[in-house]
């Protein structure tokens, strides 16, 4: 499984990186969602595309220096990964955008 590429502590460094720029995507500008956003209202597809995630630049979940770690919305992010072959899996992104709020 290519979670296991990720560090324990990568659901910490995400946030951090979120936070830092006020949960808006790098790439599009969109203000996603934050934690204490109240996401009752939303559909499951509006909550995905307002998910901020932290894209690896590199696409190696290994290299966890600043620089490298590119915070993008869902729909940002799967473009990232649109069209790369041997890396991860859409259904595994999805995974991991789901559990932003778990
Ligand atoms: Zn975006
Ligand atoms: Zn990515």
């Amino acid at each position: 499984m290519s979670k296991s590429r990720y560090p324990d502590n990568w659901n910490e460094i995400a946030r951090e990186k979120k936070e830092a720029v006020n949960w808006v995507c790098h790439s599009c500008g969109m203000q996603c969602l934050k934690p204490s956003d109240d996401i009752s209202k939303l559909t499951k597809s509006e909550r995905m595309k307002k998910t901020l995630v932290v894209h690896h630049a590199d696409y190696k979940p290994e290299n966890n220096r600043p620089e490298n770690l590119i915070p993008v919305c869902s729909g940002c992010h799967l473009s990232y990964h649109k069209g790369r072959k041997g890396n991860i899996s859409l259904g595994q992104l999805s995974l991991f955008d789901n559990n932003n709020f778990s």
